[in-house]
């Protein structure tokens, strides 16, 4: 007998995919409400270290992801004209056969976790949300958006960066800030050079060319957008050239290629970080929902994914244990490494702001490999 056979997970993001991927494989029930009624996302790709690859082994998805993904093993760092700073070769956490690092679009990434989620009988139910959540000792009393109801043993909030859920919990004690930067993304064509991971300091802000497929990678650049401006969508390749300025050797190629600004994709940076166990009673936080950091060190969704991992083992633990010690559990094991990570991308983008090139980068990106790759 596992602590609780019904749970409900509020989004349908890669954290709540994961989670219901992983509770299915110990046989618990799962109902997952996805607030949006079409069910995309954004086309562009993500990066995904050691740790995620290990972790989509242990979610038993990694043949598939493999699949639709770029393998590749080191993550460079370089000048913004191209000159080499460090090369870490990748560790193969996932075991000697597999590919230490993926590039993959988020795309195939959601269509991967959503169809093994469907698979293992996780009861999908789209342009639908949580209204109101009322506790018991024994479980929790949910009323979903379109008027229905049920009851389960667990609710798991990982509905993102705005979650409706941690409102419910927390009031508005936690709101999403921003941190000063934005990000900008554009696809191009493989560049056959980038076989890696590919990371270019820049004087004002990075930039950096992720694989994706054979013929596609993704370039992404970090920049100081002070009170975040609105941007108007029509100017947004000349924006994002403008920003380039300063990069030569491939990037600088590349920059004069971005002329669409249809398919450009901009984002302002926010975040938000639950300083207090991300539960209260039997409702429960994960992903963005509890600690939404920014991209510079390309782990949100790692952290995302390991925190369904982690869940899923410890609410398939048979025997005795209660949901609050369980959930206590699952905060010591989440909560330092999930600060690190928020506290460190957070800083890497200070830096930038600052113009602090005295700041050790290559140092922070050794440190965060090294503490990623350590069990959970
Ligand atoms: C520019 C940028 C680049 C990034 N690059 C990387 C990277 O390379 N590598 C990496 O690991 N991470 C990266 N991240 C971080 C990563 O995208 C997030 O950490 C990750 O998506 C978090 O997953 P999540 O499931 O917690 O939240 P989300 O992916 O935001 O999913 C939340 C889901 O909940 C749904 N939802 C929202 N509200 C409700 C509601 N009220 N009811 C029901 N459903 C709801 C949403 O529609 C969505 O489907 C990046 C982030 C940004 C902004």
């Amino acid at each position: 007998m596992t602590a609780v056979s019904k749970v409900l997970i509020v989004g349908g993001g890669i954290g709540g995919l994961c989670a219901a991927i992983a509770l299915r494989r110990k046989g618990i029930e799962v109902d997952l409400v996805e607030l949006k009624a079409e069910w995309t996302v954004y086309g562009v790709g993500i990066i995904q270290q050691c740790n995620v690859v290990r972790e989509m082994a242990r979610l038993g998805v990694l043949d598939g992801y493999l699949k639709a993904a770029f393998a590749f093993e080191d993550v460079a760092l370089y000048n913004a004209h191209g000159h080499t700073l460090a090369r870490i070769p990748g560790q193969r956490l996932a075991g000697p056969q597999y590919p230490a690092n993926v590039g993959i679009s988020r795309l195939a990434l959601h269509q991967v976790l959503s169809t093994t989620a469907a698979e293992l009988g996780t009861r999908i139910r789209l342009g639908t949300s949580v209204e109101r959540l009322d506790q018991d000792e024994q479980g929790v009393d949910v009323t979903f958006t379109d008027g229905s109801q049920g009851r389960y043993e667990l609710v798991v909030g990982a509905d993102g960066l705005f979650s409706k859920v941690r409102g419910l919990l927390f009031g508005d004690t936690y709101t999403p800030r921003h941190t000063g930067q934005s990000v900008w993304r554009y696809n191009f064509k493989r560049d056959p050079s980038i076989d890696h991971l590919a990371n270019y300091l820049g004087p004002d802000g990075n930039a950096g060319l992720c694989p994706l497929a054979d013929d596609l990678m993704y370039l992404y650049l970090t920049s100081y957008e002070p009170g975040n401006p609105w941007m108007d969508t029509a100017t947004l390749a000349a924006e994002m050239r403008k920003r380039l300025g300063a990069f030569t050797g491939l990037i600088g190629e590349l920059r004069e290629q971005i002329i669409d600004s249809s398919q450009v994709v901009y984002k302002p940076m926010e975040v938000v970080f639950v300083s207090e166990p991300w539960y209260r009673g039997r409702v429960l936080l994960i992903g963005d929902a509890a600690h939404a950091t920014t991209p510079h060190l390309g782990q949100g969704a790692g952290m995302a994914i390991e925190d369904a991992v982690v869940l899923g083992e410890l609410l398939g633990e048979p025997g005795g244990q209660g949901v609050d010690a369980l959930l206590k559990r699952f905060m010591e094991r989440r909560y330092e490494r999930c600060k690190f990570i928020s506290d460190s991308s957070i800083l890497a983008g200070d830096k930038e702001i600052e113009h602090d090139h005295a700041f050790d980068r290559v140092g922070l990106v050794r440190q965060m490999l090294a503490l990623t790759a350590e069990e959970i």
